[in-house]
């Protein structure tokens, strides 16, 4: 899957409608400290339906709506467009919309879906919310720092084996 567009409104720093155009050559986004690059890395995450405020940096999922300066009101919505090229090249567009007090509404190519029917979307592609190809500010130095039995952990949940541990040991118990 290719993600090739990005708008944002009210969405954290993205107060006003914002667009990034991912095209063949983009390489990187650059910019001073908090002038909102992983807030477009933590868009793409939350339009995929992530749902961990942590992941979002935020206390609650009503935290990504603009929450206003000293010279701007807060808004009362954020809302986030990807649209992309799915596997089988068809063209896909996702929308999530998060309203103070109403929670999050969903869209895919125009219709009004289910938060399920989202997380189905990105299911078989190695895309989605969780996909290894986001990775956040700070994942890197934190694999680096981590101790071995950590790091050990962190690659086994990576190669998919994370389980095995549980099951041998069941076994053992027999
Ligand atoms: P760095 O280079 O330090 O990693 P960055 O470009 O990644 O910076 P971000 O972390 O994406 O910056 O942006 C942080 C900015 O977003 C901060 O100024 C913060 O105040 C702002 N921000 C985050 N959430 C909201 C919100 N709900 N409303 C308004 N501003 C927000
Ligand atoms: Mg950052």
């Amino acid at each position: 899957m290719l993600i090739r567009r990005l708008k944002l409104s009210g969405f954290k720093s993205f107060v006003e409608p914002a667009e990034l155009v991912i095209e063949p050559g983009l390489t990187g986004v650059v910019g001073p400290n908090g002038c909102g690059k992983s807030n477009l890395l933590e868009a793409i995450r939350w339009v995929m339906g992530e749902n961990s405020p942590k992941s979002m940096r935020s206390g609650g999922m009503e935290d990504v709506i603009f929450a206003g300066t000293a010279q701007r009101p807060p808004r009362d919505f954020a809302e986030v467009l990807l649209q992309a090229q799915a596997g089988d090249g068809e063209p896909l567009e996702v929308t999530r919309r998060i309203e103070r007090g109403a929670g999050s509404a969903y869209r895919v190519n125009g219709r009004d879906v289910r938060a399920k029917d989202v997380a189905l979307v990105f299911a078989d592609a190695a895309t989605g919310a969780h996909s290894p190809a986001l990775v956040s500010q700070g994942r890197i130095a934190g694999i680096i720092a981590a101790k071995p039995a950590e790091r050990r952990m962190m690659l086994e949940e990576a190669a998919g084996i994370a389980g095995l541990h549980v099951r041998r040991r069941d076994a053992e118990n027999r």
